[in-house]
């Protein structure tokens, strides 16, 4: 399956023009087989998304996109996150122990919200945005390298806040899934590959 892994919908994500209508039908243009919405530090967006992946007939999978001390990591398969800043390993802690899975995102953007070098200062964490659709290619081509090093799962996603990044990048998961459950279990026990819009396609990728 593949799977835009890091969108934020306009409702809880101040930053984002993009509305969860957009965002399925951009996705379904392109052959995705699902998203994931990773609001800032919100999973507000919980019911509504239930509710419209019935309606629409297309997974929907809610997570978030917390802001730790040392930068941004998404978890997906968890129930909570804590209501203030914590460390990068609290959090990552916290979504050990509910069984979730987290990404460190854009760990080498130059916003002060990636991980970057404290990759290797955590323990726990299950993968990294290699393509990460805000972020330039040689600080992807950064995170690739980390990501090989510290052998975590290589993930793709937009990131998108507007719609001509929806689904830019995105992840390819060897078999299509529906349920969260199923999603979080698919990503710790198989391999992640990245793919890469083309146009027409995705392109699978192991460098770029
Ligand atoms: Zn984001």
């Amino acid at each position: 399956m593949l799977v835009d892994m890091h969108i934020h919908e306009k409702t809880f994500s101040l930053d984002s023009f993009l509305t969860l209508e957009e965002i399925v039908s951009i996705a379904k243009r392109r052959g995705l087989d699902a998203v994931c919405i990773s609001d800032h530090d919100s999973m507000g967006l919980r019911e509504r998304c239930a509710e419209y992946s019935k309606q629409v007939d297309f997974p929907i999978f809610v997570g978030v996109e917390f802001f730790s001390l040392w930068g941004d990591i998404t978890a997906f398969g968890v129930d909570s996150f804590p209501d203030h800043r914590v460390s990068a390993q609290e959090f990552i802690d916290h979504v050990n122990k509910q069984g979730g899975f987290c990404t460190s995102c854009h760990p080498f953007r130059k916003n002060m919200r990636g991980l970057a070098e404290h990759l290797r200062d955590v323990k726990g964490l299950h993968g990294v945005e290699v393509l990460n659709g805000s972020t330039p290619v040689e600080l992807n081509r950064t995170a690739l390298q980390f990501c090989r090093e510290l052998n975590l799962k290589a993930i793709g996603a937009s990131d998108a806040h507007v719609p001509q990044n929806v689904a830019k990048y995105v992840t390819w998961l060897p078999e299509k899934v529906n349920k969260l459950e199923d999603f979080v279990a698919q990503l710790h026990h198989c391999e992640t590959k990245p793919a890469i819009w083309n146009g027409i396609s995705y392109d699978i990728v192991t460098t770029f």
